[in-house]
C-alpha cells in the first residue's frame, strides 16, 4: 500500500532527504516554515503543503528535520496559538523525528505521542548533507523493535545503514556517544601534529606512525587535520566543511548536557564542548571541525 509521509523541516538535511523519498515512489507533503525552503523543495519536485496541518492530513508518518529539541516538542505539543501535531494526527501516527537533540528531549517526544495514541522513535542521522543528498546516511534508531521494523524501508531510502539503537532516545544516545569520541579525537590528534611541529617531527612521519599504531583513529586517517597525509581530508582545502564546527559544538553541549544529567565523572567531554564552542564563536561555525587544529598552532 502507498504510504504517506508528511516532511517538516525542508533545511540544508531535510530538503535533499525528502527529494529522494520521493524517487523512490513515496507520497510526501512537505513544509518549513521558512519560504526560501520551501520554494527550493519545490523546485527539487519535492510536493509542498500550505501549512503544517495541510502536510499531516492522512499522513501515514510524521517525519520531522528541525534544528533542535525545542522545535520537535513545540511542534509535536503546539505552541504559540498554534495547534499541536500530536492532536491532530490520525491516530495511530507514525512520529519519526530525525533532528539531533538532547536525549531528554528525545524520550519526552516520544512520550507525548505515545500519550496521544501514536507511535514514535528518534532517528538521528550522520553523513551530512552530501549523505543526505546520495541516500547514504547513517540512521540510529530509538524505539521498540516492532516500530524500528515499520521505519526501516523508508529510511533505507534515504540512508546506506539503519541500526537499532535501544528503546526511546536510543539513536540520539548513540549520536552524541559517537560524536564525543569524535570530538575529543579530533582534538587530541590536532594537539599531537602541533607538538610535533615544535619538536621538528614532519606531519608525513608522524601520520606513518600513528596510523600504523595504536593512535589510529577517524580523526587521523580519514578527517586528517593537516594537509598531506590523507589527500581527501578537509584540511587539503582550506578547512572547508565536512562537518561544520557549529555542528560538534552543538553535538558535544548535547553530549555535556547528557553527561551532566547522568552524573558520568568526565572530564574530556565537558572540555571538548568548551572548546568546540569557542571555535565556533570564533569563526570556526562555517569551517570543518579538523580547523581546530590552526586554533590551538596560533594559540601556541
Ligand atoms: P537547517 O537549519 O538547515 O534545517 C532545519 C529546517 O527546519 C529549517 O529550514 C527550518 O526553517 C525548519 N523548521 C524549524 N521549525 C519548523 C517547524 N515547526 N515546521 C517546519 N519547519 C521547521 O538544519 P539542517 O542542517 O538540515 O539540520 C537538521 C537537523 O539535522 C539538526 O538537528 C542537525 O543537528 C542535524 N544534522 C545535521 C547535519 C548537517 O550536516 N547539516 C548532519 C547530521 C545531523
Amino acid at each position: 500500500e502507498q504510504i504517506t509521509v508528511a516532511f517538516l523541516g525542508l533545511g540544508h538535511m531535510g530538503g535533499p532527504m525528502a527529494v529522494n523519498l520521493v524517487r523512490a515512489g513515496y507520497t510526501v507533503a512537505g513544509f518549513d516554515v521558512v519560504p526560501a525552503a520551501l520554494d527550493a523543495a519545490q523546485t527539487h519536485g519535492v510536493p509542498t503543503a500550505a501549512s503544517p496541518l495541510d502536510a499531516i492530513a492522512g499522513a501515514d508518518v510524521v517525519l520531522t528535520m528541525f534544528p533542535s529539541g525545542q522545535h520537535v516538542l513545540d511542534a509535536y505539543r503546539g505552541a504559540e496559538g498554534q495547534p499541536g501535531l500530536l492532536a491532530e494526527a490520525k491516530p495511530g501516527t507514525m512520529f519519526l523525528d530525525c533532528s539531533t537533540i538532547n536525549v531528554d528531549e528525545a524520550r519526552e517526544a516520544s512520550a507525548l505521542a505515545i500519550a496521544a495514541g501514536h507511535r514514535a522513535v528518534d532517528a538521528p542521522v550522520s553523513g551530512g548533507v552530501v549523505g543526505a543528498e546520495a541516500g547514504t546516511l547513517t540512521f540510529m534508531v530509538g524505539g521498540e523493535a516492532e516500530d524500528f521494523e515499520a521505519v526501516r524501508p523508508l529510511l533505507e531510502v534515504m540512508g546506506k545503514r539503519v541500526v537499532h539503537c535501544g528503546g526511546h532516545g536510543g539513536g540520539q544516545a548513540a549520536k552524541i556517544c559517537n560524536n564525543l569520541i569524535l570530538g575529543v579525537s579530533m582534538i587530541a590528534v590536532s594537539e599531537a601534529f602541533v607538538l610535533g611541529e615544535k619538536l621538528g617531527l614532519t606531519h608525513q612521519a608522524l601520520f606513518d606512525v600513528a596510523s600504523n599504531a595504536s593512535g589510529q583513529c577517524w580523526a587521523l586517517t580519514t578527517n586528517c587535520p593537516v594537509p598531506g597525509p590523507v589527500p581527501t581530508s578537509p584540511a587539503n582545502r582550506d578547512y572547508q566543511p565536512g562537518f561544520a564546527g557549529a555542528l560538534m559544538a552543538k553535538d558535544l553541549r548535547l553530549a555535556l548536557n547528557a553527561l551532566e544529567s547522568t552524573g558520568v565523572a568526565a572530564r574530556l567531554g565537558p572540555l571538548a564542548s568548551e572548546i568546540y564552542d569557542t571555535f565556533a564563536a570564533e569563526g570556526g561555525a562555517g569551517r570543518d571541525f579538523s580547523g581546530i587544529i590552526t586554533d590551538i598552532r596560533d594559540k601556541s
